[in-house]
């Protein structure tokens, strides 16, 4: 069976992990070039990015820049450039979550989940765009949440960012609607990935919760399915964003997040 994306080269921010790395295996399996990005154990990152170009047939690299400052992340995009002419398939994902209420919440943490969750996507965004231009074709696709169109307590810079990217996306969409590029959020409710088990204890301390509280009465609470999302149904959406199927939609925001914002 031909593979889609044979040809063209996708990097995906935060792709160590969870849903980031979900897209790489997918977008891998249909024969795109891969550019991985993330923190983690150096030698599992090696075994993803064999696996990735065993499944692609084509090549995967790993660029572990740290995406809060600006100079890594040209460094990343410049890695890129020289590997593959640039960048098709933008998927900006890394992100990171931090609850507190707001008196408490750190004025540092407001910072870098601003800058990871927010500021990234402009700076990969404004740095692959032109080769898109030249190539008269591009997928730019964050993933948002849920909390991009509604929000809630104690995730004050979270629901800041995802909001922010939604509005940044919509004006992608509308500046590059002509070059045959769209831009698009995908907004999954709660996904079980490490991001999701990691901010249980400090909802815990911040609502006074136990463990079995905090998964049932606050994450599951508002997805009316009662499950969690999973990470290959998030990937499959920006694998049919990737299609031709999809060449007008542009400046949407995706829900996967079992009904959670139809309420
Ligand atoms: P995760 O913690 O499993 O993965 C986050 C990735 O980002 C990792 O690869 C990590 O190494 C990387 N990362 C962290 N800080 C970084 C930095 N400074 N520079 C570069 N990379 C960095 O999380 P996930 O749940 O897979 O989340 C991925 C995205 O999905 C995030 O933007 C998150 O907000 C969003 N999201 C997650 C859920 C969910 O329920 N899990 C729901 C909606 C949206």
């Amino acid at each position: 069976m031909s593979k889609s994306l044979a040809g063209k080269t996708a990097l995906i921010t935060g792709s160590t992990s969870g849903i980031g790395l979900a897209y790489a295996k997918l977008l891998a399996d249909q024969g795109a070039n891969i550019v991985i990005n993330g923190f983690g154990d150096p030698a599992a990152i090696e075994r993803e990015r064999q696996a990735l170009e065993q499944a692609s047939g084509a090549k995967a690299l790993y660029s572990g820049h740290d995406l809060t400052k600006p100079a890594e992340i040209e460094a990343m995009m410049t890695e890129a450039a020289n590997a593959f002419g640039g960048v098709d398939i933008l998927i900006n994902n890394a992100g990171m979550q931090h609850v507190a209420p707001i008196e408490d919440f750190p004025v540092e943490k407001w910072d870098l989940i601003i800058s990871l969750n927010l500021t990234s996507a402009f700076h990969t965004s404004r740095l692959a765009v032109p080769y898109m231009k030249s190539q008269k074709w591009g997928r730019i696709i964050q993933t948002a949440s849920a909390h991009s169109l509604t929000a809630s307590p104690f995730k004050s810079a979270y629901v800041t960012a995802k909001h922010g990217l939604g509005g940044l996306t919509k004006t992608l969409a509308l500046e590059l609607a002509t070059f045959g590029i769209t831009a698009n959020c995908i907004s999954p409710g709660y996904v079980w990935t490490p991001l999701v088990e990691n901010q249980i204890p400090d909802t815990m301390k911040a609502r006074n919760m136990t463990r079995e509280q905090v998964m049932n009465d606050v994450l599951l609470a508002g997805q009316p399915t009662k499950q969690f999302v999973t990470v290959d149904q998030v990937a499959a959406m920006a694998l049919f964003l990737c299609s031709d199927a999809a060449a007008n939609i542009t400046g949407a925001n995706m829900t996967i997040d079992g009904g959670w914002t139809a309420q």
